[in-house]
Order: structure tokens, then sequence, then C-alpha cells
């Protein structure tokens, strides 16, 4: 029987779990024999009660492992450790807000039946706020980023194990999902699903958390913010060089008088502004390489509960030390 493992991320989702787990366990119905599915949780680092509620789950359910992070580290560390810690002959990644629907798994799988490696959720639409934004980061992205692969989607994918050993090579810690699952699949297929609005509570990753991803998106897989630069650079030139010819030129044929302080303070001031992003943009790239010379693991696990009640480990006596700091 197939083995599907569903990996989903906590943070502060006590709400949301039963809700989500009475759904996946409808979903496995539906597969009935033909697959059977088990729970991978990572919790990060959650401190509203989901820890106890995932260790009660643990305990009382055979197909539920748990590992609990050290601390909150965010949503892309948390998916790393799932990709890390997978088991199985396919993964399905999903949030446990439950604006990913379950109900898509059963397609999902029938497409892996038929050959995919990975198929992808394509967002085709969303009841989310803050449509627009999305809108114009996909479309911008994949604008700039062209090995992309051209499709909407955010977490909610299937990957066959084949596709997340591939991911397990990749040791980038900028890290941009869709961007490695698109470099690490020979073919991307989507299924359209209407991303719905979270069950419970406000967006646990926030507008922060969305910004530093887009971010993280373009400079990991474009160079157009460091070629942006350039060309400012260049425009700024050529436009020096005009004006500076324009004003010689009025200084050596006429007797104008050149317009003087306010000219040359909204100069100086447009001037020090790009110098200042320019500088920005290349303190972004900076701090990256700073994060990837550090090679600081990108999560550390405190608790693996798995294989059962009596088998559960805890991380300081098992011999997957090695394994987890290895990223
Ligand atoms: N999440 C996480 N760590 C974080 C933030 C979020 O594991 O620091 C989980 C969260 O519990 C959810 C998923 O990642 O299952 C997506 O988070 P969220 O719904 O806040 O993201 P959004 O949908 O707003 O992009
Ligand atoms: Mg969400």
């Amino acid at each position: 029987m197939t083995h599907i493992e569903v990996i989903l991320p906590i943070f502060n989702e006590v709400k949301n779990i039963p809700i989500l787990l009475e759904r996946l366990d409808k979903v496995q119905k539906e597969l009935n024999e033909q697959a059977l599915l088990t729970y991978l949780f990572i919790n990060d680092g959650s401190e509203d009660g989901s820890r106890e509620l995932l260790n009660q789950l643990h305990f009382s359910r055979k197909d539920i492992r748990v590992i609990h992070l050290l601390h909150n580290f965010g949503h892309g560390p948390a998916l790393a450790c799932g990709v890390e810690h997978f088991k199985g002959n396919i993964a399905i990644f999903m949030d446990a807000d439950l604006q990913d629907p379950p109900e898509a798994i059963p397609e999902m799988f029938e497409a892996w039946k038929k050959g995919a490696k990975t198929v992808v959720a394509e967002r085709a639409s969303r009841s989310e706020n803050n449509k627009l934004l999305f809108n114009t980061f996909y479309y911008l992205l994949h604008k700039v980023a062209p090995t992309l692969p051209p499709v909407d989607f955010g977490t909610h994918c299937l990957l066959d194990v084949s596709v997340i050993n591939r991911i397990r090579t990749l040791k980038e810690k900028t890290r941009y999902f869709p961007g490695l699952v698109g470099f690490a699949s020979p073919k991307v297929e989507a299924i359209p699903v209407h991303r719905l609005k979270r069950v419970e509570g406000n967006s646990r990753v926030g507008l922060k958390g969305l910004i530093h991803l887009a971010i993280t998106a373009f400079l990991s897989f474009s160079s157009m913010p460091v070629r942006f630069v350039s060309i400012l650079g260049l425009l700024a030139s050529v436009t020096a060089l005009i004006s500076g010819t324009v004003i010689v030129a009025i200084k050596v044929f006429t007797s104008l008088a050149i317009p003087g302080w306010a000219s040359m303070m909204s100069a100086l001031a447009f001037g020090s502004g790009i110098q200042l992003l320019c500088l920005g943009i290349i303190g972004e790239y900076i701090a990256r390489i700073y994060d990837e010379v550090k090679e600081r693991p990108l999560y550390l696990v405190e608790t693996l509960l798995e294989n059962g009640p009596h088998r559960s480990l805890s991380l300081e006596n098992s011999d997957l030390m090695p394994k987890v700091l290895r990223f």
C-alpha cells in the first residue's frame, strides 16, 4: 500500500488541529485501501497548547509523528525539518490553518498514480484579503525568475520521495520552498484549488514574514535586483552627464544665471536616496551571504515523538543528532 505522509507545520494552531484531523480522516476513508495517510506535525515553538494537544494525539493514535522544535524558527525552517524527517512514498505539504483544502489530496494522488512526481495546488482563486498584493507578487516574480514553475502556489503540494531526496541535497539557507520544489522536479503538474480564508485566528507568518519571503524569492531565484542597481547607476550617470553638459553650455555660451539652491538640493537628495536604495539592495545580498557562511542550522529539534508511545525518542539519546544538525 502506498504510504502518504502529510507534513504539517504548526505554530499556535490548537483550535485548527482537531478540525484539520477530522477532515484528513475523511480523506483517508475516501482513499480507502489505496493509500495509508500518516501525519508528521512540526511544532514550531507553539505556546497556545498545541504542544500538549499534539503529545496527546501522538499517544492516542498510531498514525501521528510529532517533532517539537526548540523554539519558533519560522514557516520555512519548519518545512525544511519536514523535508529532512519525511518517511514514506509520497509527501503532502500543507498549512494547518485549512487554507489548503485537504480534500485536494485524492486528486493529487490520482495524478501521482498516472506518473506525476510533483503535483502542486495552484491557487486559481482566493478568498483572502490582499488579493492584489499576492497577484502582483506572483506576476513580478514569474516575470523576473523564468526558472520558477509558472504556477501560483505556496506550500500545498504532493512530492514523490524521489523529489524529496533531491530537495534534501539542496543545502542553501535562503529557502523559497516553491522555488526549491520547481528546481528539484522533472515537471510540475498543477491542479486548481480555491485558496480559502484561515479557519481560526490571524496569519502566523504575518505581513512582515510575507515581505521577507517575497524578498527571499526575488533574491534567490533572480539576479534582477542587482541588475536593477546597475541600471539605476547607469541612468544616474547618463543624467549627470547630460545635465552637466547643459550647465557648462549655459555657463559658457549664455549670460543666464544657473538656477541655484533649490535645484541643487533636490538633485543631492535624489542622488543620496538612490545611493541608499542601492546600498540596501546590496546589503540584502550580504545579509544572506552571511547567513550561508555561518552554517548555523535552520532549526533545532527538541523532541521527536514517533513509532508509538513506547518507542518515543528524545533527541539527546537518539542517533538522529548528527542528521538533524546537518542543516
Ligand atoms: N507556521 C509555522 N511557523 C511560523 C509561522 C507559521 O510553522 O513561524 C505555520 C502555521 O501554523 C501554518 C503555516 O505555517 O500551519 C502557514 O502559516 P500562516 O497561515 O500564518 O501563513 P499565511 O497563510 O498567512 O501565509
Ligand atoms: Mg495561512
